[in-house]
Order: C-alpha cells, then structure tokens, then sequence
C-alpha cells in the first residue's frame, strides 16, 4: 500500500513518491538552539521521524534535511544575558538538543545545516530578490520582502494580504520587529536586519551594511542547497505555517521561478494537562524532566506519538504510566519471540536497522501497518498492533516464530520503537525476604498476612507475580 498523506497546501490528502523517482528529499525546519527543547517541540520532530522511517519500511530512500536556526533575536538575546559569544551558546544547546534526540529514538538527519554557516548564501539570495524587484533596501540598511510583489502571497495559510494589518497580527509575529517602521508596508518581512546595539558583537557584513538575516530566509537559502529549488515535503509546526512558511514560499519561488515544497506537512500542538506549554505557566517540560520523574525515554516517546498529528495532543504525567506499562508489554512480546526463535532482540535490530524495508506479506500486522499509511495514523496503527501481539506471541514453530519477529520488529522500527532486552532487577535483599515471608504466609493458606505482606511490597515500590512453584519480583 502507498503511503499517503495530508497536504497543507492543497487541502487534500495525497499519495507521497518522491519526484526523481529515487529519493524522497524533505526539509524540516529544525530547533532555534538558545534553550532546552520542550516535550511540544519533541512532538513535532518525533512525528518527522515517524513519517522518515515509515518511509524507509515502505522500501522509499530519504533524505532528511533539518536546519538549526542559531541565529535570531531569541539566541542573540540568550548571548548577551549570559555574556557569552553566540556560538558558545548555540554549541551548548545544539548537543543538548542531540542528546535529548538520541535518548528519545530520533534518526539523526542527513544533512544539519546551521543558518550561521549559509550567511553568503542567504545574502546571495537577497541580492537577487531585490534586482529583480520582490525587495528593497531601506536607508537604515535593513531589506525588505515586499509583499505586494508576490502574487501567490497566501496561498499556504489562506491568508489574503488585505487582511494582515497590525490589529490582525498574525500568529508568528513575534518574530517580527515592532520598530521595523520604515517598511512600505505592514505585510512586508525582514530578509536582512541592520545592526542594532542591543546585537552586541554579532554581525556580518553585506550589500547593505552590517547585520544578519532575517530569520525566514535561512531555510530558503538551506533547502536550496541541500535539496534543490523544487524537494518532495516541508515540515513544521502548525505554528510555522504562517508567516514563516509562506514567507519561506515567496523568498523562494519569487528568486528561483519554480516551484518550492510539493507537499507541506503541519503538525498540530502538544498542550499540558490541558493548557498550552507556556514559560509563565511552567510547563514547558523537557526530557530530563521526564526521567527526573523516573520515567524511561521510550515511554515519553510512546506518549508523544500517541495521538494522530493533524489532532491536538494532551500531555499528563498520568499518560505516562501508562505508556511505561505499553513499553513493557511490547518488550515482553519481542522477548517471547526471541525465545521461539532463537535469534536474539539486539541481532534482530541490528539487521532491520540496516535494511528496514519489508519486501513481503505483513501478515497479522496488515491492518497496523495499513493505519500508518493512511495519513500517519499512529493511534490506529498502536491499537492495531497490540490487537495483534497475541497471535504473534503464540507461534511456538521457530520458522513461523522467525516471520512474526521480523514483521514485528519492521513494524515498532516504524515507530522508532524497537523492543530491547527487559532487564532483570534484582530486588534488595530485604525484599526478597519479605517475599519470601509472604510465600510461606501464602504455601500455609495465612492469606490475610500474605495479602498484608504484598501491600507493603506494593508500598515499596515491588510487584509479586506468582507462578506456580514460586514467585517473580517486578519493580513497580
Ligand atoms: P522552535 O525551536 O521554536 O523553532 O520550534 C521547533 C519546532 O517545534 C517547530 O517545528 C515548531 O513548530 C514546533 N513546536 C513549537 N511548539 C510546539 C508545541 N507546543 N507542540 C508541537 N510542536 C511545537
Ligand atoms: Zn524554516
């Protein structure tokens, strides 16, 4: 089955091959690096990945094209607070963002531009924009996009350039100068920004004086470079859309002449515990956050992931348990497996992590993986699979054992969710004894002071399973 998938732009869901035939070429626009990355941003790049690996098992090659935005008034601001030079901070926070991106599953991108390694090329491309007359120089050394110029101006957000005034501030605007008075017009965005004092030491020289760019143009200039004038998808945030992404539209198709992305694809918000993620209301989590709490990366991962893309997501710490429970589950089917089958979970992973695509038949996993194609629908797709996990569990003959691996494995590699190895904890030997004690309790039918003895396991944080001939200690 083909995969397919919802597109900003044309307002319809389409099918997703890539142009030349050979490799799907996407743009994602990638962390502005003065700060940790919060569990919303996380949403968003878990959901790039999710759609990267999706199609790879599909049998597509990709290439994966993310940018760090390390230069803008947020990391200029973040430098001058903290005394130190732009780069040392955006260093700093570009590996904390990998580390956090490691942690929770993501495939590093091909390519990781950074906007302050392209400034030649986003000049060059301002140059040329304002001979062919879509932007003009003002006498303070600032260039300006004009809009009016531009006649698709719109057409991603829908957005008709009458309606964008002052009063109607756009989402995103934030991004936008209040004192950029000497634009022609109001709709009319920054590509080169003078040097103000509060810049401090970071500048660079162009045509027009010292500056540095306005932060739309970056990814115009970077796409350009590492996957052509015309590339197979863009994606971002909702919040993106408008006016970063129509802006990034018109900078390119008006210096290029050609089309730019041939699908858009948004990703809706992550609120929490119902409200939006804000610095005043202080949930602005991140992933240390989470382990903090004890939490596993690959449960926030699961929680993440766990509501459709196009649909608003609500994180709460509750959902986490749940999802750790989820993680287990799915550990605990791929160990069975590994048992019938005799190939082990980290060898399995190693193989489908070099070649992911599923060349056959996936038998019980069909429905699962069809909810994956259509539309990304990873809700349907995790409801599906654990639908399917007691069939997969119960084939006992190694060959059969062997397929149901292999499609399993293929399928959690999808979600960037492969299984590993349950690790066995030993309980303290304190707690052993207690279980020990209440064994006894149990064997001589004192079941009040076994039950009494199991809620002060619970207490301390230790599950009792009990088998036939003895008993298993979980830790909560
Ligand atoms: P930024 O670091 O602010 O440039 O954002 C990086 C990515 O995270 C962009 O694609 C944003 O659209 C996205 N993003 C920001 N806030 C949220 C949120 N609450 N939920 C999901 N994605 C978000
Ligand atoms: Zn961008």
């Amino acid at each position: 089955m083909s995969l397919q998938l919802y597109d900003t732009l044309s307002r319809q869901i389409k099918p997703l091959h890539p142009e030349d035939g050979r490799i799907f070429r996407f743009y994602c626009c990638g962390p502005t690096v003065y700060g940790p990355a919060h569990i919303g941003n996380f949403r968003t790049f878990i959901n790039q990945d999710i759609l990267r690996r999706t199609l790879e098992v599909a049998g597509l090659n990709t290439r994966h094209v993310r940018n760090l935005t390390d230069v803008d008034d947020k990391t200029i601001a973040a430098a001058n607070r903290e005394g130190c030079s732009l780069r040392e901070i955006t260093d700093r926070w570009t590996d904390r963002f990998h580390e956090d991106s490691e942690k929770l599953g993501l495939l590093p991108p091909h390519e990781e531009p950074r906007a302050t390694d392209h400034i030649q090329a986003q000049i060059d491309m301002i140059v040329r924009l304002v001979e062919i007359g879509h932007a003009y120089a003002t006498d303070e050394g600032s260039v300006y996009f004009r809009v009016s110029s531009y006649d698709d101006y719109g057409k991603l957000s829908r957005l008709k350039e009458r309606e964008i005034t002052h009063d109607h501030a756009p989402a995103g605007s934030d991004r936008m100068d209040a004192d950029e008075y000497e634009r022609d017009s109001v709709c009319d965005f920054a590509l080169w920004k003078s040097h103000k004092p509060t810049d401090g030491s970071v500048s660079w020289d162009s045509p027009w004086g010292p500056g540095h760019p306005g932060w739309h143009i970056e990814c115009s200039a970077m796409s350009r470079i590492y996957l052509g004038d015309t590339f197979d998808l863009h994606a971002g945030g909702v919040d993106l859309l408008f006016p970063h992404h129509e802006n990034e539209i018109a900078q390119s198709e008006a210096s290029n002449g050609k089309p730019f992305a041939r699908h858009w694809f948004h990703n809706t918000h992550l609120m929490v515990e119902g409200q939006k993620m804000s610095k005043s209301l202080g949930n602005l989590f991140t992933v240390a956050d989470a382990i903090e709490r004890g939490y596993g990366p690959r449960a926030l991962r699961y929680v993440l992931m766990s509501g459709h893309y196009r649909q608003q997501l609500n994180f709460t710490w509750a959902s986490m348990n749940a999802a750790t429970s989820a993680i287990k589950r799915i550990d605990k089917a791929a160990a069975h497996l590994a048992e019938a089958s005799g190939r082990s979970i980290d060898q399995i992973n190693s193989e489908i992590g070099h070649s992911p695509a599923n060349g056959s038949e996936w038998n019980g996993l069909q429905k699962a993986w069809q909810a994956l194609c259509d539309d990304l629908n990873v809700p349907a797709a995790l409801g599906g699979f654990f639908k399917a996990i007691p069939e997969l569990e119960s084939k006992k003959n190694r060959d059969e054992a062997i397929l149901a691996q292999d499609r399993m494995h293929r399928f959690l590699y999808a979600l960037g969710l492969l299984p590993e190895t349950m690790q066995s904890v030993t309980a303290p030997e304190e707690i052993i004894a207690l279980a020990n004690e209440r064994w006894a309790a149990k064997e001589s039918k004192d079941y009040a002071t076994a039950d009494r003895l199991r809620a002060k396991l619970t207490e301390t944080g230790w599950k009792v399973l009990d088998r036939k001939d003895g008993f298993d200690l979980e830790p909560l």
